[in-house]
């Protein structure tokens, strides 16, 4: 008998019920940390790439001059959204609440500007290293010329997409002169499609779900020697691209004087589709925090794939279809019905658990999140909000196994705003009127 039959988790994932899952696999990270195919210096090698590429970027997208090429988000604070969570946590809510803007990310307007055009980056300077264009003590901005723009449009990329990932890799491929191929799943948004086009972008429509749409990208990919796949189902690339988030959070807190040790937990909200960005995000969070930090999955009641993947021990080898649950959620960035290959594996010792939002809640919470702080993010993005409520109200035994129960007041809670901002203003008014019927 498989072992997911016996697991008495699986009856409530199948019924769609918002539940709260704490990882019983979690250690120490003192006790993980060599035995990890990734490193700290991984993490660094990828943000020194990403500072190559700066001066480039500043000057091919001018909305990233103002902070000198670097992609980054605002850590800020939404003290009448943590009133209005307080009310919803009757109380029990204490210890400071921060959003982290990935919704107003540039150039793609989501946490897919990080992985996704890391890997890009990554790939196209590969490229012109190998073919003596380029060295790494360049000044990168010569990548915006038509020798480069030459070399890469005799080169191929390939995605397939729920829509946030081709966004990112269309539009930065699209600009350093690739050919670039999105294979976009059902639920990708018309308006992501028609922006990549717009662009320059082939656009290959599926009807079917994002699986199928990975699988044609990749199988595009394989006909041509000169193509590259980007594999968002099993990608270190991409992964790191994102850990890099953990560097610039650990320099923001700083800033604003928000201490992370032993006695100041901090808590983070991720919502996660396949894996890869809230992985990453936490992969390097512990490197930098270890035990002092404590992060969390937010998936869709319809799409638990990476819970059911660590619950079972199965990982990417099971689907929430094989279930009968159907993938389908307004939450399009999080409509993943089977986790990345190598990321639940690695979740396994470092995550402290998952938790499931209906639809409902994440459109409710969306409202909220306008009506209170005017911050318009799109569905996927307000998975992070119920976290800090479950931990509170759940967590009791987390807490006590992490001696935290009186530290809570002291705490720091993190929900990660994951995408919004290119939202089109029509739809952004359907989000919200959706969830105002659920206020
Ligand atoms: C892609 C995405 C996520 C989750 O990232 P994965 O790497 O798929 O887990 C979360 N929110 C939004 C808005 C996204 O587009």
């Amino acid at each position: 008998m498989t072992n997911y039959i016996s697991s008495p988790v699986v009856p409530s994932l199948v019924a769609l019920q918002e539940l709260t899952w704490f990882n019983p696999k979690k250690v120490g990270f003192d006790d993980v940390q060599t035995t990890l195919s990734l490193q700290m210096s991984d993490i660094l090698e990828a943000s020194d790439r990403l500072t190559r590429f700066a001066p480039y970027l500043a000057q091919v997208f001018p909305e990233t001059a103002a902070t000198n090429g670097i992609i980054e988000s605002e850590l800020k604070a939404i003290p009448v959204m943590q009133q209005a969570l307080l009310e919803e946590a009757e109380g029990r809510l204490s210890g400071r609440l921060l959003l982290k803007c990935d919704n107003q990310l540039p150039i793609a307007g989501s946490i897919k500007a990080r992985g996704g055009i890391y890997e890009v980056l990554l790939h196209a300077e590969r490229l012109a290293l190998a073919n003596g264009l380029l060295q790494t003590s360049d000044d990168y901005r010569i990548l915006d010329s038509t020798s480069f723009r030459d070399l890469y449009s005799k080169h191929q990329i390939v995605v397939g997409s729920t829509g946030n990932l081709g966004l990112s890799i269309g539009i930065m491929s699209a600009k350093l002169g690739f050919d670039v191929t999105v294979h976009m799943s059902s639920d990708a948004r018309e308006w992501k499609k028609a922006l990549l086009k717009s662009k320059g972008v082939n656009v290959v429509e599926h009807s079917a779900d994002y699986g199928v749409a990975v699988e044609q990208g990749r199988q595009e990919a394989q006909q041509k020697d000169t193509a590259y796949f980007i594999d968002d189902e099993d990608s270190t690339s991409l992964f790191l691209g994102y850990s890099v988030a953990a560097l610039r959070l650990q320099k923001q807190l700083v800033e604003q004087g928000i201490l992370v040790d032993s006695e100041h937990p901090l808590f983070v909200y991720l919502p996660c589709g396949v894996g890869g960005a809230p992985g990453g995000i936490t992969f390097g969070l512990k490197q930098v925090f270890g035990d002092h930090v404590h992060c969390f999955f937010a998936e869709p009641t319809h799409s638990p794939c990476m819970l059911l993947g660590m619950e079972t021990g199965l990982h990417n080898a099971i689907s929430v279809q094989e279930l009968g649950i159907d993938n389908l959620t307004c939450a399009d960035g999080l409509a993943v019905g089977r986790p990345s290959a190598f990321v639940g594996p690695m979740m396994d010792s470092l995550l402290s658990g998952v938790y499931t939002v209906s639809d409902s809640t994440m459109y409710r919470h969306l409202a909220m999140l306008v009506d209170s702080e005017n911050i318009p993010v799109e569905p996927s993005a307000a998975a992070g909000f119920s976290g800090v409520l479950r931990i509170l109200s759940e967590g009791r035994d987390y807490q006590t196994t992490h001696q935290l129960e009186d530290k809570m007041s002291q705490a720091t809670h993190i929900i990660w705003a994951t995408g919004g901002d290119m939202v089109p203003k029509e739809e952004r008014a359907m989000y919200y009127q959706q969830g105002k019927a659920f206020i």
